[in-house]
């Protein structure tokens, strides 16, 4: 991206010296910067960035069984027999993501590229004979130029963005394939408000440590437990669902680390008799 906002500083600097003088100016300026925008990000193509990224976490959470961390019960025979479920959410995760920043940059280039070419012709030539902009006009040409470099620069915050929020839904997912695959009863919402910073949805802080029930899962076919007062889990939006949401789930695999109101009387007897 650096290369785009260099061009497009220079171009600025351009027209913001000799003004619009020809067409062929900026037909050449539009040409330099729709060059600059390869695509590609220190070096690599966004496959490939995206691709390290998001195998290198879930090499982390899978290979190292960092996931199984919030999923106590889960043994490492069940994680290998989910692998190619798991496998196939990454490869899907990678290409979902890598379709996505690129169409964000398109769009947030061609965005650009329109309001330069708007600003740029709405400047006159400035030559020693005509002095082009009255100093009123030229403040607002100079601080309307400072916006559009400002827009660009947010091209590459929000494929950061993108790119932050896309590994989070990976591993959201790779905890959801767990869950059902291993028969996961309910589910524990963590929250990262206590953390200093960290720009917290309010009702995500109200869900803190509250329980949700999985629904169709054997314990309740069986009618040992029911929903408790948080209701099921499909009932609320899901961790990293939402922009910048970092929240994560932990699981419940047996009746007896259920909250107790999500057991039923047969639940409590068959507790009771094990
Ligand atoms: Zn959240």
């Amino acid at each position: 991206m650096n290369s785009f906002l260099k061009e497009l500083r220079d171009a600025i600097k351009d027209f913001l010296e000799r003004g619009y003088s020809s067409e062929d100016q900026l037909i050449t300026w539009m040409e330099r910067l729709r060059n600059a925008t390869d695509e590609k990000v220190n070096g690599n193509d966004y496959y490939t960035q995206v691709s390290r990224r998001f195998t290198a976490a879930y090499d982390m959470e899978v290979n190292r069984e960092k996931a199984l961390k919030r999923h106590p019960g889960v043994s490492r025979f069940t994680l290998n027999y989910v692998e190619p479920k798991l496998r196939s959410e990454l490869d899907r995760r990678i290409m979902a993501a890598t379709d996505l920043i690129k169409l964000n940059r398109t769009q947030a280039v061609d965005k650009t590229l329109q309001r330069f070419s708007g600003w740029a012709t709405s400047i006159p030539p400035i030559t020693s004979i005509s002095p082009g902009l009255s100093a009123s006009s030229r403040s607002g040409v100079i601080s309307t130029s400072q916006d559009i470099a400002k827009s660009a620069q947010q091209i590459d915050f929000e494929e950061r963005r993108v790119m932050i929020d896309q590994s989070h839904k990976l591993i959201a997912n790779i905890d959801n394939i767990i869950a059902t695959e291993g028969g996961a009863l309910a589910a524990v919402w963590h929250s990262h408000w206590r953390q200093p910073n960290y720009d917290y949805r309010e009702p995500h802080k109200h869900r803190d440590l509250l329980a949700y029930a999985i629904r169709g899962n054997w314990a309740m076919k069986k009618g040992l437990m029911r929903a408790g007062d948080n209701g099921f889990l499909d009932e609320v939006t899901q961790p990293a669902e939402e922009v910048f949401c970092r929240c994560y789930l932990t699981y419940v695999y047996n009746l007896r680390s259920l909250p107790k109101d999500m057991l039923t009387k047969k639940g409590e007897a068959f507790l009771l008799a094990a």
